[in-house]
């Protein structure tokens, strides 16, 4: 993606679809990149409400679970996403940050008929992964995953940003990382090292390729849905099928299975039936 005049556009040159926030405030240098979730439904209602007269938010993007991008707020310009936070000694973030927002419940409940948002809304098991916040180690909750085409899309946008501003792999943070306490979003669902490390290219040594196993395991291997044997499979993996490793926990990996070169299915998996290479 292509950055002209704090505006975003497509690798083929069309403008990224720009609906105004209400609120946005003065001239900002760019320097460091926040992620966010939504903790809602539809990118779309999302920027609908940034747009309208009743949100106190806003942000530079809003990007949809199927990959849709939409900009609100001139990369030059500040946008509310950050609030009350704090980072290697700056204060109030919104002054000298981009801001991401990813459609996504985050923090799911779950209860006998399943998991759902805090709206009520049901959200499937395959789209749910356990994992503990680093906020609060010692509790494995269950958060909405972000889906392939929205993680690419977030991906791509952040390279575009971090070249023109000149943001390094440091700068690109969580808004749990400038808001402890108060916020828990992107949380353990999306995989902040692995972004930074895709979006900075780091590697070029060739050291954080990444990690390609193969499941060597006669009659398949569970892909579920938490780290340990209580979670639910989400899939049997093939003898022989090809994963990526996003994650490590102690013996239980975070993986994504590889269909025609792409990430497909994720969860996790026992290290034991993986073979590297
Ligand atoms: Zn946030």
């Amino acid at each position: 993606m292509l950055i002209h005049s704090h505006r975003l556009f497509a690798e083929g040159g069309a403008p990224v679809r720009f609906l105004q926030a209400t609120h946005q405030g003065g001239t900002i240098r760019p320097r460091f990149l926040i992620m966010h979730y939504t903790a809602g439904g539809s990118a779309e209602a999302t920027a609908r409400y940034f747009a309208g007269s009743a949100a106190r938010a806003s942000a530079h993007l809003v990007i949809g679970r199927d990959g849709e991008i939409i900009q609100q707020v001139a990369f030059d310009r500040a946008a509310w996403h950050a609030g009350k936070s704090r980072w290697a000694g700056v204060t109030g973030l919104n002054s000298c940050s981009i801001g991401i927002e990813l459609a996504n419940w985050g923090l799911l409940s779950s209860g006998p008929k399943g998991h759902c948002s805090w709206t009520g809304a049901a959200v499937e098991p395959e789209r749910v992964i356990f994992a503990a916040h680093r906020h609060t180690p010692e509790r494995q909750q269950a958060w909405e995953i972000f889906p392939a085409p929205q993680w690419q899309a977030a991906v791509a946008a952040a390279q575009a940003i971090v070249a023109v501003y000149g943001i390094g792999e440091a700068g690109i943070l969580g808004h749990d990382d400038i808001a402890p306490g108060r916020k828990i979003d992107p949380g353990p669902g999306f995989a902040l090292d692995r972004f930074r490390a895709e979006v900075t290219g780091r590697g070029g040594d060739g050291a954080e390729e990444p990690e390609i196993f193969t499941v060597r395991s006669p009659s398949g291997l569970n892909l579920r849905s938490g780290p340990g044997l209580y979670h639910p499979a989400r899939k049997l993996l093939a003898d022989g099928a090809r994963v990526q490793v996003i994650e490590r926990q102690g013996q239980w990996w975070l993986v994504s299975e590889i269909v025609d070169g792409r990430a497909d299915a994720s969860g996790y998996v026992h290290s034991h039936w993986l073979q590297a290479g």
